[in-house]
């Protein structure tokens, strides 16, 4: 048979069944199996008879952990696939799909500890033993009458029943086992709502029940508010009502605590909620629901893909566009979003991809016919759509980063009792500690990278190794006094204080939300009108409602408009919709002003004529023309190391290995634009082909090259399949 293991190896491990093994042994159990020097727990993949290994090497499984499947064929199946499509280890792949306590032998389904008599102990009894100690004797006449008990029973009975336990287990009189918990089949309920479904919502939800049992795609267009929540909570009704289950993926929970609160004021039925703030022990509650069937809604962040679910009937995607959906860290860099559609279509069942501004790839596939467009326009009760505005930061006046008509425009909607945001992806208080004297700038030691200054705290920090430092108040080289230059939500929040000293502001970025709690209390001060003003990062843009918030001020539109990533601008656009999405709603038109130093760029004129649609267009059109991806397929080959030159040294032997078919292309290498972070040089080199089998071909016969590469040894790489961002 042959087992996947946790390790960085792309391959199975052989191993044979004892003859004495009790239990028969399927696909989807776990083992323990010797590995090396050391024991190791993993999954059994295939039950093979024979092997390439001659059978007298074979060693030996030690144990069969499970009596069921911990992941049935499906689910097997699913991660294969993307074991290869991500031409990642399988053993890693699993590694990402169960939670880290079930790796390490935890059972599947919720045990309790069960005690019983032993023969031995119902002999002793019978003798009239244990004689001097009344409290074990009692123990034992209990456990006898009601013919064994949980753990939790007898602490009801005795709290100090373990004291008594203790002696009679070593005389085996007494012996306690784990026993799987049963399951009580819990009907679900579905809470009355007096939502009544506008005419387009209908139209979506009939179109996707009417794929209840099917594959399709369906994308979900519709701004903040146009109620997509509805669509999903009706078709998740729909496909409980005819027995199934439903899998529901959001971005990073913490950020969408509403979602989760929809789905719970619904229905009234077990639901599983699995995301990255969660211990390994509620990590593993929660699988269990899922595993049992207990939880007939599943919700999760990205790795929740992988979640059992029996008798699937739909899955949703909420916000498809958002990068937290693509694992970034470690070496397996999947979406969650596209494995999302693979065990939709493997399964048979509809999905759907909701968002305000659909990922470029999305349109895409909707252009090309593969996805089913479904489109909520504003509902009737909604305001109008904001009027969005470039001011040309070249022609007025600005202070500390405000133009003057911004401030114009914030007294104004400020009399007339609007609530205004103000954008700016950009924590800290300024990027950059200047000495005006010698032109001295505080760098961090281990990037590329400016220190920023954090002035409340009264430190320097690096924003991309975490380098911390105190604030310094002279410069290092000549002793002149520094200055910060440039600016950051802190000290946009104090030039907003001190423009407008009696307005309440708060402020929402990663520094000021630490706990969880935090940015739900300072989302209440805003909700509630106490607070009038929120400034604040990427954070403000994740399903919260503002309703009287009428003015979105965006102050610096320009960081995505000329970057080396090609994705740049996409994102640039999305955040731009999803900041102006919050203007605006109840019954008050909204107003957005973008600041910018190039008010005349095709991509932001095509944005404020036409909208999101009319920017995708254009996108998609540059796209086309310089063959990037949705036009292409694309995976990137990144390394890092302790030298610049091993970084490339390696990229170079490996696309000197490579035999490039006619329709591949390779690319670079190149090292990132911020070479060095963290003490460590990247680089990168990209692959391309417009054909994805000749692509997936091609990495096929190359990786098993370029892991033979002896320079690979000074460097850490990593292979990222359809990457979203490049440096
Ligand atoms: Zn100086
Ligand atoms: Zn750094």
């Amino acid at each position: 048979m042959r087992v996947a293991l946790d390790v960085p190896l792309r391959r199975l491990f052989d191993y044979r069944v004892p003859a004495d093994a009790h239990r028969e042994l399927r696909p989807g159990m776990r083992v323990r199996v010797p590995f090396g020097r050391f024991r190791s727990i993993g999954l059994v993949m295939e039950t093979a008879d024979s092997s390439d290994v001659p059978p007298e090497k074979l060693k030996p499984v030690i144990e069969i952990l499970d009596s069921h499947p911990v992941m049935d064929a499906a689910a097997l199946e699913l991660v294969r696939w993307a074991a290869e499509y991500y031409h990642h280890a399988i053993g890693e792949v699993l590694a990402a799909a169960l939670p880290k306590a079930l790796r390490l032998g935890a059972a599947p389904t919720a045990t309790s500890e069960c005690w019983a008599v032993t023969a031995e102990g119902q002999a002793a009894f019978e003798r009239g033993e244990p004689r001097r100690a009344p409290r074990q004797r009692e123990l034992l006449s209990r456990l006898i009458e009601m013919g064994g008990a949980t753990a939790e029973r007898l602490a009801e009975l005795d709290p100090n029943w373990r004291a008594a336990a203790r002696p009679l287990v070593a005389r085996g009189w007494i012996a306690s086992s784990d026993e799987p918990e049963t399951v009580a089949e819990e009907p679900f309920r579905v809470l009355p709502s007096d939502l009544v479904p506008s005419a387009e919502q209908a139209a979506a939800i009939e179109a996707v029940c009417e794929s209840m049992g099917r594959f399709g795609v369906f994308v979900l267009h519709g701004s903040t508010g146009s109620g997509k929540t509805e669509v999903y909570l009706r078709t998740v009704e729909r496909a409980l009502a005819r027995g199934q289950r439903a899998l529901v993926l959001v971005p990073e929970i913490g950020l969408t605590p509403q979602l989760v609160g929809r789905f719970r004021a619904r229905f009234e039925t077990p639901i599983a909620v699995l995301h990255s703030g969660l211990t390994d022990h509620e990590r593993l509650v929660a699988w269990r629901d899922a595993y049992s069937g207990r939880a007939r809604i599943v919700i999760g962040t990205r790795s929740a893909v992988f979640a059992p679910v029996p008798d699937l009937g739909i899955i949703v995607v909420d916000e498809e566009h958002d990068a937290s959906f693509k694992q970034h860290e470690g070496g397996f860099h999947y979406s969650a979003r596209d494995v999302a559609v693979v065990r939709a279509r493997r399964a048979g069942v509809p999905v759907l991809l909701g968002s305000a501004t659909p990922a470029l790839e999305t349109l895409h596939n909707v252009i090309k016919g593969r996805y089913v467009r479904l489109t909520l326009p504003r509902r009737a009760t909604q305001a109008e759509p904001p009027r969005m505005s470039l001011i040309d930061l070249r022609t007025c006046a600005v202070r500390n980063g405000i133009s003057t008509p911004a401030v114009e425009a914030i007294q104004r909607h400020l009399r007339e009792d609007g609530q205004v945001l103000v954008f700016l992806n950009r924590r800290g208080y300024a990027p950059t500690l200047l000495c005006t004297a010698c032109g001295w700038i505080a760098p961090c030691r281990d990037c590329d990278a400016r220190l920023t200054v954090h002035r409340a705290a009264g430190r320097l920090r690096c924003h991309h190794c975490g380098a911390d430092a105190p604030l310094p108040e002279r410069c290092p080289q000549c002793g002149f006094g520094v200055k910060p230059v440039g600016q950051g939500t802190e000290r946009i929040e104090e030039t907003l204080a001190e423009l407008f000293p009696d307005v309440p502001l708060v402020r929402l970025d990663r520094d000021v939300v630490r706990r969880r709690g935090d940015m739900e209390a300072a989302m209440s001060r805003m909700a509630s009108g106490e607070a009038r003003i929120l400034v604040g990062t990427q954070m403000v843009t994740k399903g919260h409602d503002f309703p009287n918030v009428t003015l979105v001020v965006v102050l610096n539109a320009d960081q995505g408009l000329f970057s080396t990533d090609f994705r740049a601008p996409e994102r640039l656009a999305q955040t731009i919709v999803q900041v102006a999405g919050r203007a605006g709603r109840g019954t008050r038109p909204g107003e957005v002003l973008i600041q910018t130093e190039f008010p005349e760029h095709p991509l932001l004129r095509s944005l404020l004529t036409e909208g999101y649609e009319g920017f995708a267009r254009t996108a998609l059109a540059e796209r086309a023309q310089a063959s990037w991806p949705p036009y292409c397929r694309l995976a990137a080959v990144r390394t890092s190391a302790r030298n610049a030159q091993d970084a490339i040294t390696f990229l170079e032997e490996a696309r000197a290995v490579a035999q490039v078919p006619k329709n591949v292309r390779i690319l670079g290498p190149a090292p990132a634009a911020m070479a060095r972070r963290a003490g460590r040089y990247h680089a990168q080199l990209l692959v391309e082909s417009p054909d994805r089998t000749a692509l997936h071909r091609f990495l096929d016969a190359w990786l098993p090259q370029i892991e033979q590469l002896r320079s690979s040894r000074r460097v850490r790489w990593a292979l990222d399949v359809d990457p979203i961002e490049l440096f």
